[in-house]
């Protein structure tokens, strides 16, 4: 099988505080596999360490009010590029991100709120006929 991953699942310290969210399930699932990491808010220009950000009224902005936008479209872009060449099985996701979120994301007021909704690079995979599956639940979904 091939898979997607969001890097900073397999241990990337790709995350925006230049941290990672390492899953041990993530981990197993990669065992045999094979595999293709994306981060992409890496992929759309994006330093790490980096501000946070949320999508507000639908527009990706950082806590310190820059808009990221394009830049995060960009790294969505990219991701879809790789998918549509790669034909993953399977994509897995990091929960709650702006880019990678799958059921929930942020809500914009930098509260620790969410509110429903897919990341920007999520929502334009499945717009595109991809599976993406948020890490949290693979074992519900049989993984
Ligand atoms: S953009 Fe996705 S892969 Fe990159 S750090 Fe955020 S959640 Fe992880």
């Amino acid at each position: 099988m091939k898979i997607m991953v969001s890097a900073c699942l397999a241990g990337e310290n790709c995350k925006y505080n230049g941290g990672n969210n390492r899953s041990e399930k993530v981990l197993q699932l990669m065992e045999g596999n094979e595999v293709i990491l994306v981060c992409p808010e890496q992929m759309g220009g994006l330093p790490t360490p980096r501000v946070p950000a949320e999508i507000k009224d639908g527009i990706v902005t950082a806590r310190d009010g820059r808009i990221v936008d394009a830049e995060f479209r960009r790294g969505a872009e990219k991701c879809l590029e790789i998918a549509e060449r790669e034909r993953p099985d399977l994509i897995v996701l990091q929960p709650r991100s702006p880019s990678c979120g799958v059921k929930q994301r942020y809500d914009g007021t930098f509260t620790g709120t969410l509110t429903d909704g897919p990341g920007v690079t999520t929502e334009l995979l499945i717009k595109n006929g991809f599976r993406v599956i948020d890490a949290e639940d693979l074992d519900s979904e049989g993984f």
